[in-house]
């Protein structure tokens, strides 16, 4: 189809135009060619009638010669013989003598001869006999009846002949370019055809759902970029594809833990009965703790789905960062007491003032604490430093627990990613945290050794009045058509 549409465009737009050139150029060619010819015979002619004009001039001054035996020894002598035919016609245009030697009888069609009694001179080209001629007729100097004027005809159908073997050349090298012109051309045009159709083929099985097909590029041109687009798109593709795959598999896996428990202990209770007080009690806790651990983790999925369409909304304030940290680390005194690990907060004199989002900020914070307990050993302790190092708040929140692989720790940031497949968790938690930092304008870093725990640094900028300005400026208007899209989508 691309084919057929491209060669097409290609006939109308240049071969059209070449051809038509090409035809002008012929046409203008064959009739330049023709009337140069025919004006080079036409001064020869008029450059054989002076001279002999001028010879029938000096005949009739020479009072000596005989000026009729003259002219008919001029005209019977006419060196030009085989090349035109000299005639002298007597004053009714009556043919008296002529260089080939022929008698003429009958009255010939002479319009030269004609335009000559009224001009003195005539001119004739056309058909005369069947024949292609050129005629000149010149008046004689000397009034003489019988040797009124002189004429010249020549027979044009050699000049025509040439003229024809001209034309067929100019039209065989006309066919010749166009022959050229095609062939180029198709080559050209195939270049890109063909290419097109590998390209069309090829995004045609990855719309079916090949991924792994890729393209070769093979000239760095527009094609060629072409083909890193498509297997750009390709690559995103799948990865995409991998995401919800992987999505798919950790969200159910997820969500089958705390759904067990809580159907377990449902079922347990109400066979139990009221009267187990004990029984009822710890049943209760457990649902209670599994379905806010389901709910947390529907609120994970939610940031991360607004974070993966761009629809991540910050509310932004100028806010004491240490007071976050500060409230994040006291959520976690309790449950690191029951799990027998310390908690060492380390923190300045000074607040330090950031533009942000109070309840983002204390969910990263939250989000860090919660895999430094969860991935920490009974002993095991945190440590929990802020400080300002220029125009930054830098914090950190180091564990002694388990600490990640060398070849995880790359991966650990993306979404979905768990390092310890024994622990619960989404594996969006990081990558949801790191996210907000990044709109914070800070960025978040994780160091581990494995076996012996793990660092992650926070850093977000420190308040300037520029700062202010720009950050305050992203938050919306309250009823923005954004957060109602939000709702709906929700
Ligand atoms: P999850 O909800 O699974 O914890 P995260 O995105 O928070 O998801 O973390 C991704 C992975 O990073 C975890 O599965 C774990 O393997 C690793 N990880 C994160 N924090 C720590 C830590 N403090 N110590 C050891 N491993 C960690």
């Amino acid at each position: 189809m691309a084919m057929r549409r491209i060669t097409r465009r290609w006939l109308f737009n240049s071969f059209g135009v070449i051809l038509l050139i090409l035809i002008a150029f012929e046409v203008v060619f064959s009739f330049g060619i023709r009337s140069y010819y025919y004006s080079s015979v036409r001064q020869t002619m008029n450059a054989r009638a002076d001279y002999v004009e001028s010879l029938l001039k000096k005949y009739s001054q020479d009072a000596s010669a005989d000026y009729r035996s003259e002219v008919r020894g001029a005209v019977e002598n006419f060196s030009d013989k085989n090349r035109m035919e000299l005639m002298a016609l007597d004053s009714k245009g009556g043919v008296v003598i002529t260089s080939s030697g022929f008698e003429m009888t009958e009255a010939l069609y002479m319009p030269d001869f004609d335009e000559a009694m009224e001009l003195g001179t005539g001119y004739y080209q056309g058909t005369i006999n069947g024949e292609n001629v050129m005629a000149v007729t010149r008046l004689s100097q000397i009034p003489d009846d019988e040797f009124f004027a002189i004429r010249f005809v020549v027979s044009l159908t050699e000049v025509d002949q040439q003229i024809v073997a001209l034309i067929i050349l100019i039209t065989l090298i006309g066919v010749a370019i166009i022959f050229f012109v095609v062939m180029s051309s198709s080559y050209f045009i195939n270049s890109i055809v063909v290419p097109l159709g590998e390209v069309g083929q090829t995004a045609g099985k990855i719309a079916r759902g090949n991924f792994d097909v890729r393209l070769e590029k093979k000239n760095d041109d527009e094609i060629g970029d072409l083909c890193d687009v498509i297997n750009h798109m390709a690559g995103e593709l799948s990865a995409t594809e991998k995401l919800k795959n992987d999505f798919i598999s950790s969200v159910s896996h997820e969500l089958r833990t705390p759904l067990t428990a809580i159907k377990g202990w449902a079922e347990t209770l109400s066979a139990c009965g009221p009267g187990d007080g004990e029984t009822l009690e710890k049943g209760m806790g457990v649902i209670i703790k599994e379905t806010e651990r389901l709910s947390s983790m529907v609120e994970e999925l939610l940031d991360f789905s607004r974070m993966q369409s761009g629809r991540l909304q910050l509310t932004m304030d100028k806010l004491d960062l240490l007071a976050e940290l500060g409230d994040a680390v006291l959520m976690f005194t309790e449950r690191a007491r029951r799990e027998s690990v310390d908690i060492l907060y380390e923190e300045p004199e000074d607040f330090i003032p950031v533009i942000g989002d109070k309840n983002r900020l204390r969910q990263v914070f939250i989000n860090i604490l919660d895999n430094a307990l969860k991935y920490s050993h009974v002993q095991g302790t945190i440590t929990v430093k802020a400080l300002r190092r220029e125009d930054r708040a830098v914090i950190t929140i180091a564990d002694t627990g388990d600490g990640i692989r060398p070849e995880d720790l790359p991966q650990i940031k993306t979404k979905f990613y768990k390092g310890n497949t024994t622990r619960r968790g989404s594996g969006i938690g990081l990558a949801v945290a790191e996210e907000i930092c990044t709109m914070h304008g800070g960025k978040l870093d994780i160091d581990s050794v494995y076996g012996e725990g793990t660092t992650v640094t926070i850093e977000i900028p420190v308040a300037t009045k520029k700062l202010e300005e720009t950050m305050l400026k992203k938050n919306l208007p309250e009823g923005a058509p954004a957060g109602k899209e939000e709702q709906i989508h929700e």
